[in-house]
């Protein structure tokens, strides 16, 4: 019984796909060319959920003090666990490596990070799925099939394909890079996906648009140029440029940048002119939007931060992903992760402290929380037969768990083993005449107690 229930949930999602993409490709075919960038635009139509600060932008400014985000712009507020899916030729080779995935969620938390988005994410869990028919997915079919197949709960879902394609009609096949499904609220992505992709398509997620959305529209969508200039209109109200295209004041109006943007990033539109004849100054930076160059982008704007906080503060999931809640201290994932295995291994560079957590992965069934228990890292030693290496780590809580490390080689030879425990917090450990190359450190948790507490520890390393 239960099983037909789903099955009979999974007809209606998917046919409610179905009939939306046929009215969609219909309606909006106009707007299919030159989006190899993001192929979000055409569902993002469809997002009727309501906007409180449609022609009231105050509400964001307001929104972000209430909520003393000038305070602490630095702070973290959300952590947001990331499944991705992987797909991967039948025999299990292809797809996306872990040295990758690792640059997809450092490239997306640094993003976050410079921009004081109050964003974090850290990986829940990697799935494989090994169907060689796979890595290419129809746009319009298969990808959402997929979200909802294969599809968990409490988490952003992420599904790394080799290909996303998309044909509509008598149109070119187009290949899209990345695009935010709003029925299904999945991510997908092509792995060649750029450095801002995966924000970008985050950015979807929670609530942003494509600021030159509508560009190609008439006055009554496209957002003009001017800051000041007000909707007409019985019931339209406030500023055009904060109702129409993105719909937020402080990101300039834009035409679609894909040509308009030179090497150097500067904007080279310039004579262009929007419905009311005012011409355009578009900034070229913005994370949403879609430079000649990938390089260009790097920025979100107060107002898009205001809007993807205020998202997520109405997230389903948002008290597990709030870092406001003490419960979810144990989720507090240090700026490391993921360095879950060898190939993740983080750098320990000369002399410089880094602070390691074992932190807790939260999933909606609380008992299955999945635990962070080993770290890896990594240190080089330059061109020596005679290299050093003083490793110093320390636990910095008082109950602490125990803690293995284990240094190997390159070659995954064992050099040394040590414990950390309750009785002895801190290890310095001595390596003499090590050749060149590079060398692993693996810290790995091996009682594992529950707390609310978090295991914390320290890392210094000094190299000669
Ligand atoms: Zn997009």
């Amino acid at each position: 019984m239960v099983k037909q229930s789903k099955l009979k949930q999974i007809s209606i999602k998917l046919t409610l796909i179905l009939l939306i993409n046929i009215s969609l490709l219909n309606s909006l075919k106009s707007q299919f060319l030159n989006d190899e960038f993001c192929g979000a635009k055409e569902s993002f139509n469809l997002d009727l959920r309501k906007k409180p600060w449609k022609g009231n932008n105050l509400f964001l400014s307001e929104y972000l003090k209430k909520i003393n985000y000038y305070a602490d712009i630095e702070k973290i507020r959300y952590r947001v666990p990331l499944k991705l899916w992987i797909y991967r030729k039948s025999d299990g080779s292809g797809g996306v490596s872990d040295e990758k995935i690792k640059d997809f969620i450092d490239n997306l938390n640094d993003y976050n990070k410079i921009n004081n988005t109050g964003f974090r994410y850290y990986l829940r869990e990697i799935e494989n799925i090994d169907k060689s028919n796979k890595l290419t997915l129809g746009y319009f079919l298969e990808a959402p099939w997929q979200n909802i197949i294969n599809h968990s709960k409490g988490c952003l879902n992420v599904y790394v394909t080799d290909t996303l394609k998309r044909k509509s009609f008598k149109k070119r096949r187009v290949n899209v890079r990345g695009t935010y499904n709003v029925i299904t609220q999945s991510v997908i992505i092509q792995k060649s996906t750029s450095n801002t992709g995966l924000s970008h398509e985050i950015g979807h997620y929670f609530g942003l648009y494509h600021p030159h959305r509508n560009y190609r529209a008439g006055k009554r969508l496209q957002e003009c140029v001017s800051r000041t200039r007000k909707a007409k209109g019985l019931f339209k109200k406030g500023l055009i440029c904060e109702r129409n295209g993105d719909g937020l004041s402080d990101t300039p109006a834009e035409p679609n940048l894909t040509f308009l943007v030179d090497n150097d990033c500067n904007f080279i539109g310039t004579s262009l002119k929007d419905k009311w004849g005012e011409k355009y100054q578009s900034s070229t930076s913005n994370i949403m939007s879609y430079p000649t160059h990938y390089k260009c982008r790097n920025s979100f704007t107060y107002g898009q931060i205001a809007v993807m906080l205020y998202k997520a503060s109405k997230n389903k999931y948002q008290k597990y992903w709030n870092t406001e809640n003490t419960d979810n201290l144990i989720y507090s994932v240090d700026e490391f992760e993921p360095d879950d295995n060898r190939n993740m291994a983080n750098i320990l560079e000369h002399a410089k402290i880094q602070e390691h957590s074992f932190h807790s992965v939260y999933t909606p069934k609380k008992k299955l929380d999945i635990a962070d228990k080993e770290d890896w890292m990594k240190f080089k030693i330059e061109e020596s037969s005679e290299g050093i290496a003083v490793i110093t780590i320390k636990s910095s809580e008082k109950k602490i768990s125990q803690i293995n490390l284990i240094i190997e080689n390159e070659k995954q030879k064992i050099i040394k083993q040590e414990t950390i425990s309750a009785q002895n917090r801190e290890i310095t450990i001595n390596l003499n005449n090590l050749s060149a190359g590079w060398y692993y450190v693996k810290a790995e948790k091996t009682n594992i107690i529950q707390t609310k507490e978090l295991d914390k520890y320290t890392i210094e390393t000094l190299l000669r």
